[in-house]
């Protein structure tokens, strides 16, 4: 008897929904699709326990006929596409029929449907597969689909979902996205009976960025419109001095559709590269639109990515067209950027160099200037030998004053300046040593504040002005759930109205100019599921690490007992080698090497 059996139609739907559909957000972003479709002008979304309990998507679309209903859960139905070449054409979300069948082979499902022509819906129930019923039913014109017990069938599946907040998140992101790209539909979002957002038929981009993001980043952004060899962008772009911690808000579409793709996002952070400081990113909403033949979206049935054909082309159109607007705000674009670009992708861009950061600047090279060697691999480099365990004198637990400690192992040792700023150079008795301000001065808050937070020392201090804080509504549940936590930390914001807050205490390193920045970034961290209630220390060393880098400031100049105390501190640190972001702190010349270099 053979051993090779064709598929049952159930298994390989359950096959076929692993790729499609791996976690909650994977199931609304499908729905979500197939209501825009369906031509909807409204769409209700709604979740539970990140969604894997409760899931459901109602529309005011074109809705399906009994039969129609019935053909949508075969595999490979669609609406949208008969032939390959269409997919050169695609204007639809949809295009593989797969998702709605794939979807009900993994949890219980039930659609209710009907067009505005019938006088009554049609009602099909299905359970991992297995059809339960169909039947008619009263109903609006449009389609509603609820999904639960997500998985349920498929314990290996359900395994890898993650807390409900991060399925929560992914949720909430995916929708603020098909809000985003069809502001011409009103949208409304409500988990465990909250409502998130709820926006209205906008008819600019910039109310529907004010309805989700708060009025406070829309009117932070500037519209972009460009037309160049049959491509379009459009959108809005932060204006100068706009930026964010994270990527996150470096939102792109490609033909309407959300898409991850490095060529927009390295084209944007070029653009805005003499503008943001070393680890900041630009905020974006922007939309290419080009001939679908031009780019390729079926590289994965789930992910975002998307391929272009010519991605120096698009590279160099989105550079310019950016440029060219933030140009136009009479934004310092010290010398005017000559952009060429270079087949496959690396773009030529003059002037650029001296504040693009390091990622950026592999794609860029000066035209004139030439580039200073100081590659540290000139030197040999003994990965800090200098400082050994610290002096068994000072203990790690005291918190020193901040000023040199006596016998605090650096005997002998002396300041001999600053190099750009940055680095601070001592003579040791062992030798030369370069100390990385930025990074040791990063370190040592990082374990100071752990110790603060370790031992429940709450310094804060009350602002005589409250800071007024707008967020999306989004950010705003999430910032609610947190306010206990945050207070306890220090950091005291008030509600005061819908999506407003107010920064009412900070703690004591923290400086208030930066303070809404702070909790901003904190938010991030939030979004991305960091700031997690059930582990605390983790969450605490998270705000610890970013406090270290963003909100304790490191003074632009130093002196001898500055730079010093500085070093006494940072050897006392348990970690005293790297910053918490892994950056070394300092490296050591020894006299031998010295010697060496110059052949005595
Ligand atoms: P695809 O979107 O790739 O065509 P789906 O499995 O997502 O595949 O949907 C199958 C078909 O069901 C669609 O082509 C469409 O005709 C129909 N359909 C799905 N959802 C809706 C909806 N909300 N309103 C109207 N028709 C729908
Ligand atoms: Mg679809």
């Amino acid at each position: 008897m053979s051993t090779i059996r064709i598929l049952s139609d159930r298994v390989a739907n359950q096959i076929a929904a692993g790729e499609v559909i791996e976690r909650p957000a994977a199931v609304i972003k499908e729905l979500v699709e197939n209501s825009l479709d369906a031509g909807a002008t409204r769409i209700e979304v709604e979740f539970r326990h990140g969604g894997r309990s409760y899931m459901r998507v109602e529309d005011n679309g074109k809705g399906m006929s009994k039969d129609d209903a019935l053909l949508s859960l075969e595999r490979h139905a669609t609406s949208k596409i008969i032939e390959t070449v269409d997919l050169d054409r695609l204007s639809s979300f949809g295009f593989r029929g797969e998702a709605l069948p794939s979807i009900a082979s993994v949890a219980r499902f039930e659609m209710q449907t009907r067009p505005a022509a019938a006088t009554t819906g049609t009602e099909v129930a299905i359970n991992g597969g297995k059809l339960l019923h169909v039947r008619d039913c009263g109903l609006a014109p449009g389609t509603r689909i609820t999904v639960t017990h997500l998985f349920n069938a498929v314990p290996a599946r359900r395994k890898f979902l993650k807390s409900d907040a991060t399925e929560s998140a992914h949720i909430i992101q995916a929708v603020r996205l098909y809000a985003l790209a069809c502001p011409q539909t009103a949208f409304t979002l409500i988990e465990d009976g909250r409502v998130l957002f709820q926006s209205p038929v906008c008819l600019t981009l910039t109310e529907r960025v004010a309805e989700i993001f708060g009025r406070q980043l829309a009117g932070d952004l500037l519209g972009v419109e460009a037309v160049e060899d049959g491509m379009k962008l459009t959108g809005l772009i932060g204006r100068p001095g706009v930026s964010r911690s994270s990527r996150h808000e470096m939102i792109t579409f490609v033909n309407r559709r959300p898409v991850d793709s490095r060529t927009l996002n390295y084209a944007l952070i070029e653009s805005y590269a003499t503008s943001l400081a070393k680890g900041r990113y630009p905020v974006a909403v922007l939309f290419l639109d080009l001939d679908p033949a031009s780019v390729d979206v079926n590289v994965h049935p789930a992910k975002r990515e998307v391929r272009f054909r010519s991605e120096g082309q698009i590279r160099g159109f989105v550079i310019r067209a950016v440029l060219q607007k933030l140009r136009e705000m009479g934004h310092a674009v010290p010398v005017a950027p000559v952009i060429a670009v270079v087949p496959p992708v690396a773009a030529v861009v003059t002037g650029l160099h001296q504040t693009a950061r390091p990622e950026v600047a592999l794609h860029l090279k000066t035209a004139d200037a030439p580039v200073i060697s100081s590659s540290p691999g000139q030197f040999s480099v003994p990965p800090f030998s200098v400082f050994r365990a610290p002096p068994a004198v000072i203990k790690p637990a005291t918190v020193p004053p901040f000023v040199a400690p006596r016998n605090s192992g650096l005997a002998g040792w002396r300041f001999l300046g600053t190099a750009h700023g940055d680095y601070a150079l001592f003579e040791s008795p062992a030798g030369v040593v370069v100390v990385d301000r930025r990074a040791a001065h990063e370190r040592v808050w990082f374990e100071r504040l752990q110790a603060q937070f370790a031992r429940d020392e709450l310094a804060s201090q009350r602002l005589l002005f409250a800071i007024p804080v707008e967020l999306d509504a989004i950010g705003s549940a999430l910032l609610l759930d947190r306010l206990d936590w945050l207070a306890k930390h220090g950091l005291e914001v008030g509600e005061f109205g819908r999506n407003f807050f107010r920064i009412e205490a900070v703690p004591v390193w923290l400086e208030p100019e930066v303070a809404e920045d702070f909790l901003r970034d904190v938010l991030g961290l939030i979004r991305e599921g960091r700031l997690d209630e059930k582990n605390p220390r983790l969450a605490e060393e998270e705000l610890a690490r970013l406090a270290a880098q963003k909100a304790v400031r490191l003074p632009e100049t130093t002196n001898e007992t500055d730079a010093l105390a500085l070093v006494a501190r940072l050897f006392v640190c348990t970690q005293p080698h790297t910053s918490p972001a892994g950056r070394p702190t300092h490296f050591e010349l020894n006299r031998g090497e010295l010697a060496k270099r110059f052949q005595r």
